[in-house]
């Protein structure tokens, strides 16, 4: 593909270069963000910022949740993602309207890897199609696998669909973050032993489902990236049936790899963009719009108020009301058993 950018985008550093040469994009992400602190002055504020968050945390049974309260996050959490909205602002991540001393990476010719001037992550970045075309997953589910194995040493990518968490639903985008800072990383394998039932298993792949009564999630576990999306595949056909085809099912998804065990791909199912906390007027509106890091338990709200209002019941809540509805999950747990070829699938369904 011939990329002509309007202005010079692309980092022209040449550590970095070398490092994108080996296809070492952690590295190079990292290299590019301390570049970036050094001449953007919206990312070293932002960083700053982060340095004065507050958090707190809530234990459920076998999981964690983390309130951070962090103000840079306000244009997102609050962002009108409505149609008219949408087609009246400039598109913040066409390269074009990017910020005059914004730098990118050139990832693999159809991506950039940008900074993310309002952190939640230590590291944290924005990967946008240097296309302008709509947010959606079913024809890039091997690209945000291929990223999240390229950056595999330090991040892990995520994506919010564009009905539940994308504050630029028309212009497809994944973004990164540091491994093992959402609690999830580190708690998938006892929710996994708690939570889950076991769907499906051949010699490639396990696909998981569980319930962790806040949150409903598919996870697939594989070494092998086809596998991965042709199971993907089959799940989003399942899911399509039921909602509107123009429309994709609301998902966010966590992509995680390591050498050691391949992809784990974690598939939270939604009912709702936000909750009617998000809505409420006066003392009852809560400014917490759940997409993918939330899920993975760092729950982020831009008001300080909030985050000291927001209780543990309110969580429960909250998170109740935008995933996928328990009823809804049973019906779907049975097609998949029904359509997962079940001659091969887990015998004893617990696992
Ligand atoms: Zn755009």
């Amino acid at each position: 593909m011939n990329i002509t950018f309007n202005n010079d985008i692309l980092c022209s550093d040449n550590q970095l270069n070398k490092l994108i040469s080996r296809n070492d994009f952690a590295n190079a992400s990292r290299l590019l963000l301390n570049l970036q602190k050094n001449n953007w002055s919206q990312l070293s504020e932002g960083y700053k910022s982060l340095g004065s968050i507050k958090t707190k945390e809530y234990l459920f049974d076998g999981f964690t949740l983390r309130l951070q309260f962090n103000p840079g996050r306000i244009i997102s959490t609050s962002a009108k993602v409505d149609e008219i909205a949408i087609k009246t602002r400039k598109c913040f991540l066409c390269h074009e309207n990017l910020p005059k001393d914004q730098k990118g990476i050139l990832y693999r010719n159809y991506f950039l890897i940008l900074c993310n001037p309002f952190p939640i992550f230590p590291e944290h970045f924005t990967i946008p199609s240097i296309k302008h075309s709509p947010q959606e997953i079913k024809n890039s589910i091997g690209i945000l696998l291929k990223l999240s194995k390229d950056l595999s040493s330090d991040y892990i990518v995520f994506y919010n669909g564009p009905k539940c968490g994308a504050s630029a639903p028309d212009h497809l985008h994944f973004q990164a973050g540091n491994k093992f800072f959402m609690p999830i990383d580190k708690e998938y394998n006892y929710l996994k032993k708690k939570y889950s039932e076991g769907i499906f298993r051949n010699e490639n792949i396990s696909i998981y489902v569980m319930d962790d009564k806040l949150r409903r999630f598919i996870s697939f576990e594989s070494k092998n990236k086809r596998e991965i999306i042709r199971y993907f595949h089959k799940l989003y056909s399942l899911l399509i049936i039921n909602s509107n085809e123009n429309e994709e099912p609301k998902m966010n998804i966590i992509s995680s790899f390591s050498k050691e065990t391949g992809w784990n791909l974690i598939v939270f199912l939604r009912e709702k963009h936000r909750s009617s906390h998000f809505f409420a007027q006066g003392d009852k509106k809560i400014l917490l719009s759940p997409a993918a890091v939330d899920l993975g338990g760092v729950c982020i709200t831009p008001m300080e108020k909030d985050f000291y209002k927001i209780s543990k019941e309110t969580l429960i809540e909250i998170f109740n009301e935008v995933s996928f509805s328990r009823k809804k999950f049973e019906v779907l747990l049975e097609k998949m058993k029904d359509k997962f070829n079940p001659l091969l699938s887990f015998e004893n369904g617990k696992s």
